[in-house]
Order: structure tokens, then C-alpha cells, then sequence
């Protein structure tokens, strides 16, 4: 089957990626002040059913918290700890949980293969929210990232012609950044060198995603220094 190219689904995607690696770090940054308990157990503790089993199979896969976080448990894990946490947070701004459903819901629409391309005025404003909350989590290089995806969508004259995509792939892409180099090269999930990585890596160095294009993971690893794809993977 042929994938196609829908610059507007593409967009929300690459903003999702960002928004999915800052949004993991910030929750489990804060979690980790829940007193008497570790990041996980405040996540195991409120996270009910069928999502807790998953986040157990997810942590016993990746052996890290935060990849482990699915994009939707973040509602619920900002809402469960919203009095002793997050309203600190956000000062107080209770429509920080409605927007955070709407771009959740965005995101389970956009995950489902399209027929057509997404609206664009749509994705504008699901982008446009993203790149707020980025914002108020104090994470302004990505803030900035998604602002910039945002204003390739406003030109109708941008828009490549629908074609098949050349960097798409099911399988997603992972990015190791070596830290004390600034270097980050990009890896699909199935190479050797991702799959034998170990759970935790070095402090120095550590490997995010996977995102769901390779303009995904070069524009969340842009303002960690060069990216280059990997020479293994090519
Ligand atoms: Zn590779």
C-alpha cells in the first residue's frame, strides 16, 4: 500500500513529537516531588485498568519512565495530581486540562489512517495550542519548533503537491544525542544499534522518540546541535 503525503497530518505529527518528548519529561519532573514516592509509583497509583497493565508492559519494554508514558495518560495524570502539583504549575489555570484533551483527542484522530488530509485550520489551532503549552512549561526552543511548523501551514502556496512520502515510515525514528558533542543521529526502530541500547544509558548521552517521521526527530533534536542520519540506517 502506498503512503500518501498530507502536509496538514504531517504537521500536527511532527508537532505531536515534540510535544510527546517535552510534555514526558515535564510530568515526570514533577511527579518526582509527590512525597513519599518515585515518579512510577505516582504514575502506577493513578493510572487505572487497562492503562496501568500497559505502562507496566511499556516500562518492562523500555525500561524508562518517561518513554513509557503514553500521550494519552497525560490528561488524567495532570487532572489526578492537579491539587498537589499541577495547579502550582500553571498558576492556577484550569483550562490548561481542557486544552490538553482537545490536542489528546487531536491526536487519536490523527492517528488513524486518513482517507484526506486533515483541515488545516484545524491543525493550525491544535498547533497553536501545543506550541502554547510548550510554552508554559517552560520548554521555549520546542515552543519555538512548533511555531515554526505552524507558519509552514499558512501559506497555501507551500503545500507540496500530494505525492508519496519520502520520509514517512510505520516503524518511527529514534535519534541518539551524545551530549557532550551536540551530535544526534537518527536511527529507525529496527537497527541493531537502537534495539541493543541499553536501558540506561549513560548520563551523557540517551536516546528519544521515536518519532513518526524523520522531520519529526530533526526538528525536536535541532536545538540539542547537528543532526545527522545515521550512516546504518540510510
Ligand atoms: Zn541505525
Amino acid at each position: 500500500m502506498t503512503e500518501y503525503y498530507y502536509p496538514n497530518k504531517q504537521a500536527l505529527n511532527d508537532a505531536f513529537d515534540i510535544f510527546r518528548y517535552d510534555m514526558r519529561r515535564f510530568i515526570v519532573r514533577c511527579l518526582n516531588r509527590v512525597e513519599g514516592k518515585s515518579a512510577e509509583e505516582a504514575i502506577k497509583e493513578k493510572l487505572k485498568g487497562a492503562r496501568s497493565r500497559e505502562f507496566s508492559n511499556n516500562l518492562y519494554r523500555t525500561g524508562s519512565v518517561e518513554e513509557s508514558i503514553d500521550i494519552n495518560y497525560f490528561p488524567d495524570l495532570i487532572n489526578e495530581y492537579w491539587t498537589d502539583i499541577f495547579r502550582q504549575e500553571f498558576r492556577g489555570e484550569r483550562k490548561v486540562k481542557n486544552t490538553l484533551r482537545t490536542i489528546v483527542d487531536a491526536r487519536n484522530e490523527a492517528a488513524h489512517p486518513p482517507q484526506k488530509d486533515l483541515d488545516r485550520e484545524d491543525v493550525r489551532s491544535r498547533v497553536t495550542d501545543i506550541a502554547n503549552l510548550l510554552g508554559r512549561i517552560k520548554e521555549p526552543d520546542s515552543k519555538q519548533a512548533v511555531e515554526r511548523i505552524r507558519d509552514r501551514l499558512s501559506s497555501p502556496r507551500q503545500d507540496p503537491p500530494v505525492s508519496p512520502a519520502p520520509s514517512t515510515s510505520r516503524e518511527g525514528f529514534h535519534v541518539y544525542t551524545d551530549l557532550p558533542t551536540g551530535m544526534s543521529k537518527i536511527h529507525k526502530a529496527s537497527c541493531r544499534y537502537y534495539k541493543n541500547r541499553k536501558p540506561n544509558p549513560l548520563p551523557d548521552n540517551w536516546w528519544h522518540g521515536p518519532y513518526s517521521s524523520e522531520a519529526g526527530a530533526r526538528a525536536a533534536s535541532q536545538n540539542r546541535g547537528r543532526v545527522v542520519f545515521a550512516g546504518c540506517c540510510r
